[in-house]
């Protein structure tokens, strides 16, 4: 593990972030998470792209451009020596005297970057997800730091027995609390529009360019709950996550509305009397 922190090289266990600090107050910054595979970063333009785009949402001036970013992930990347890994990356609207305001001009952002080994992923049992209300703001799109709601909706539906969440906004099946959520009807994939209340994720972005060249029809929609029972088969994606599929969703908390749905074999999914009676 390899820490960096404004052209620094530190042990990311060790403390380095000043508390007047704005990312540390008010979570105000952004970051990114890439995949290392083989010693390259997996789409890294792709994830620049991105977080060039969340700095702008929340006007902080980028300290670099896109060839700035891809030499300094590629110098952390390459003094960590890691083949398999995660790169976090975060910047911060900097250090300043407590303030909402956005601090004068001269407060540089904070770049931290941690490199951390990741082991690959062997074959995996299909996961669970637990549906519960979305309660994020309404600018899901940015990839901030504030993350509580999906923390907690994560926990929520770990402490269920799921592996991830399934969120519900305006009874419309959004995306989960570190992934995107796609399902299989009529062998067509469905996932929701990049519209302001999902990321939208690099592996959503992929799988869809993939689907695409191999001419797998794709509709990008929000379906309604209720809909769950009729689609054939569910998988979430996302960076760390890659291309993880779901056999059960739980409704909030710990009722079973519906069961089994084995690997991609269309399988109609069962529904309880109780399925999406909730009000979000
Ligand atoms: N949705 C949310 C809320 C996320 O936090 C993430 C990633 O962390 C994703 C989706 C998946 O995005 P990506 O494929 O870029 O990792």
């Amino acid at each position: 593990v390899i820490g960096y922190y404004n052209g620094q090289y530190v042990n990311p266990a060790e403390a380095v972030i000043a508390i007047e600090e704005r990312g540390h107050e008010f979570g105000d910054g952004i970051y990114e998470v890439i995949r290392v595979y083989g010693g390259h970063p997996f789409l890294l333009n792709w994830h620049i792209e991105r977080l060039l785009n969340s700095l702008e949402a929340i006007r902080i001036a980028s300290p670099y451009d896109a060839a700035g970013y891809e030499g300094l992930i590629q110098e952390v990347l390459d003094k960590s020596g890691e083949q398999e890994a995660s790169i976090y990356l975060q910047i911060t609207r900097g250090s300043a005297v407590r303030n909402h305001l956005f601090p004068e001009q001269d407060t540089l952002p904070n770049v931290s970057i941690v490199v951390r080994p990741v082991a690959q992923k062997g074959e995996q049992t299909p996961g669970k997800l637990l549906m519960q209300p979305d309660e994020r703001w309404a600018n899901v799109y940015i990839k901030t730091l504030n993350l509580l709601p999906n923390i907690v909706a994560k926990q929520t539906a770990h402490d269920a027995g799921a592996d991830e969440a399934l969120l519900v906004r305006d009874g419309l099946m959004i995306e989960s609390a570190s992934s995107n959520l796609w399902f299989v009807r009529n062998g067509e994939l469905i996932t929701a529009p990049t519209d302001r209340y999902i990321l939208p994720g690099i592996t959503r972005r992929y799988v869809l360019e993939l689907a695409r060249g191999l001419g797998i029809p794709v509709r990008e929609e929000k379906l309604p709950k209720e809909q769950l029972s009729s689609v054939d088969a569910i998988f979430i994606t996302g960076t760390l996550a890659e291309i993880f599929a779901i056999d059960t969703v739980l409704s909030h908390p710990n009722i079973p509305i519906s069961a089994s749905l084995p690997d991609f074999a269309p399988h109609p999914v069962t529904v309880t009397p109780d399925t999406c009676k909730t009000e979000w």
